[in-house]
């Protein structure tokens, strides 16, 4: 028997979806059928153009990357099934991990299995007493997950604001150890943090500085090395994850050979977690080959990115000037917005949908991500559709 408080705790929440549910306007978990490509499948058969997937480069689909996923699935089998310090560490995390320190200027790197607990183990072993993390208020929730469980003081800086960073700095002199924990690209809207100018205060004010590049690995950067490359910084911890750019799941920091063994050690999502599975680094390899070796893929990125931010603007849709392939549609009404989610993926377009509490309630907005595998008549559809609902509603 479920008692009387949990029992309110879980009808509030299920009670809203159900009625979501009945009502056709639940946009969330919607299934796809089929591997996602520049289209998917939707449980019916119909094909939907995918704009709302994170994988930036289309590695996930890439032959290459499948063809070594495949090997190594064949040579490890699926699972380790068992800890990083007892049997869940391969030959190929350890190369893997090498291959990320080096191509990202860092001494070593610790593969986690999955970019949400690349966040929160690493931030949870590096708090305690006597110790202040800054964070900026729109951080990724694996962050406030992090900092939550770390048992150190948290300061939070509106977004991207360094005059309030730097008196926060100034504030916390008296704590022993001081950490600054931005995103390098924010998942929600797209934008930077300016990284020169906060490694600049992190440096005046002795304290360590951690990048979350889940959105920028790949993407930014005249390499594709990130939103550090892109503004010349090296952070103190970069983090990233695999399953953007890189088409496949798990994640990592890199770090000097000292955090890193200190991580390895204090880090109870690495210590207590399977590794992630042998196949997924595989494949993880075999992107981090292609982003090194085939930079016609970030360049049709790009062009994908700007055609479809221009093709927003002819549409008349005022959006953010950012520049990221995470392009925000302003919409207004968290009811509107998930109505017109169901629209879009009726006429084939897949679009997710982020509203309150993800945002401030009344901003919802449609989140799509462009990739590099979308062709040039997949965004003149999706524009057109997006377009024409969006007259329908009185939005444009
Ligand atoms: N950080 C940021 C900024 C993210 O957007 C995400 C994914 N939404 C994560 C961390 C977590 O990564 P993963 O989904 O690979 O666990």
């Amino acid at each position: 028997m479920i008692n009387a408080s949990y029992a309110h705790r879980f009808h509030e929440v299920s009670a809203a979806v159900r009625a979501g549910i009945a009502g056709g306007t639940y946009p969330y978990g919607q299934p796809v059928a089929s591997a996602q490509r520049n289209t998917a499948d939707l449980p019916t058969g119909d094909p939907v153009i995918m704009l709302t997937s994170n994988n930036y480069l289309g590695l996930s689909v890439d032959a290459e990357v499948l063809a070594a996923a495949q090997r190594v699935l064949q040579h490890y089998g699926l699972s380790t099934c068992g800890a990083r310090l007892h049997n869940g560490t391969t030959v190929i995390h350890r190369e893997f991990e090498q291959e990320l320190a080096r191509w990202l200027g860092f001494e070593d790197a610790v593969l986690f299995s999955s970019g949400f607990l690349a966040n929160v183990a690493p931030l949870s072993a590096l708090g305690g007493p006597g110790v202040v993390f800054i964070a900026d208020q729109l951080d990724h929730q694996s962050i406030a997950d992090g900092c939550a469980q770390s048992g150190a003081e948290l300061r939070i800086f509106p977004h991207n604001d360094l005059v309030k960073l730097e008196y926060i700095l100034r504030r916390s002199q008296d704590y022993a150890c001081r950490l600054v924990v931005v995103d390098g690209v924010y998942s929600m809207d797209g934008d930077l943090a300016p990284l020169d100018e906060i490694a600049g205060l992190c440096e005046r004010y002795d304290a360590l500085l951690m990048v979350d590049d889940a959105h920028g690995l790949g993407v930014f950067g005249e390499t594709g090395r990130g939103s550090c490359e892109h503004f010349g910084v090296t952070p103190d911890i970069l983090m990233g994850t695999l399953s953007k750019s890189f088409g496949s799941s798990g994640g990592f920091i890199a770090a000097n050979h000292e955090v890193c063994d200190y991580i390895r050690h204090a880090a109870h999502g690495y210590l207590f977690n399977a590794s992630p599975p042998p196949v997924l680094i595989g494949g993880a390899r075999a992107a981090l080959q292609a982003i090194q070796t085939r930079p016609e893929l970030r360049q049709r990125l790009w062009a994908n990115t700007i055609a479809f931010r221009q093709g927003l603007i002819d549409e008349g849709f005022v959006i953010e000037s950012g520049s990221a392939p995470i392009v925000p549609i302003p919409v207004g009404d968290d009811d509107l917005a998930m109505q017109m989610t169901r629209l879009m993926r009726e006429r084939g377009v897949f679009l997710s949908v982020a509203a309150f509490p993800a945002v401030p309630r009344g901003k919802s907005r449609f989140r799509a991500t462009v990739t590099a595998i979308l062709e040039d008549r997949d965004l003149d559809r999706a524009l057109s559709v997006i377009g024409t609902i969006a007259r329908e509603k009185g939005i444009i």
